[in-house]
């Protein structure tokens, strides 16, 4: 099984060392991953400017581009050969809910997915990492159910795994996406040269977080596995639009 690994915190972080690593266990692994952090890039293409790829002494490749930029990349024209499966992350932070829209994480299995290969997008769902070792065991549990029994359409998994050891998990569940407040406001500071600058504020809360969701899940110490389409027509307003344009 060729696989090849992705993220968005760049290619020198713990969480896709730790995925590469483990991956090994069950195939040939590829790493194409941005040289810095990309967190919030979404499905970002570069298009202004050629893309370098470069490679680290421990054989991973980084580009100068957005998550996306790396699996296309990597797909269309870096390696001569398919891969069997693209693995993002593992992200350091959830993953949930609206957090898949702005997501690089979920934007690097997003691409692989289009591009007509099974794909998965992990986090590990903390801001501490003190868990990597638990979402490295969840990545290799579903790459080997899919060497095993691969899904017959591309699959789109969205993976959220909680920061806690092995042995308190409580196994998996399948989920709808959850949602979240409105993000908090932006924090308006000044520049050391007097020049007024604002930072993107934190996420909200989750709002939508009852059972069936990611955000429950992972709330009850279960690997959260949500599967994604990228087809964003709201087919029940369809005949809504369609009446309202033609009064
Ligand atoms: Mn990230």
């Amino acid at each position: 099984m060729r696989i090849l690994i992705s993220n968005d915190d760049g290619y020198f972080s713990p969480g896709i060392m730790a995925l590469a690593e483990a991956l090994q266990a069950i195939g040939e692994v590829t790493v194409v991953a941005p040289e810095r952090d990309r967190s919030g890039a979404s499905n970002s293409l570069t298009l202004d400017r050629p893309l370098t790829v470069r490679r680290a002494s421990n054989g991973f490749f980084f580009v100068n581009g957005t998550p996306t930029d790396c699996v296309h990349l990597a797909v269309t024209g870096l390696l001569d050969f398919v891969p069997d499966a693209v693995v993002s992350g593992i992200n350091l932070g959830a993953n949930m809910g609206d957090d898949t829209i702005y997501s690089g994480t979920v934007a690097a299995a997003t691409e692989g997915f289009l591009l007509g290969i099974p794909s998965l997008a992990i986090s590990l769902a903390g801001k501490a990492g003190a868990h990597f070792p638990t979402a490295t065991r969840v990545a290799l549990r579903l790459l080997e159910r899919l060497r095993a029994e691969p899904i017959r359409d591309p699959v789109l998994l969205n993976v959220n795994v909680p920061d806690i050891s092995d042995s308190e998990i409580e196994g998996f569940e399948v989920t709808r996406l959850g949602r979240r407040h409105k993000a908090e406001p932006v924090v308006r500071t000044k520049t050391p040269r007097g020049e007024t600058v604002y930072w993107v504020g934190a996420a909200g809360d989750a709002q939508d977080a009852g059972p069936g969701t990611d955000f429950h899940a992972v709330a009850r110490k279960r690997v959260s596995v949500t599967p994604l389409q990228m087809d964003l027509t709201h087919r029940e307003q369809l005949d809504a639009v369609r009446g309202w344009l033609d009064r």
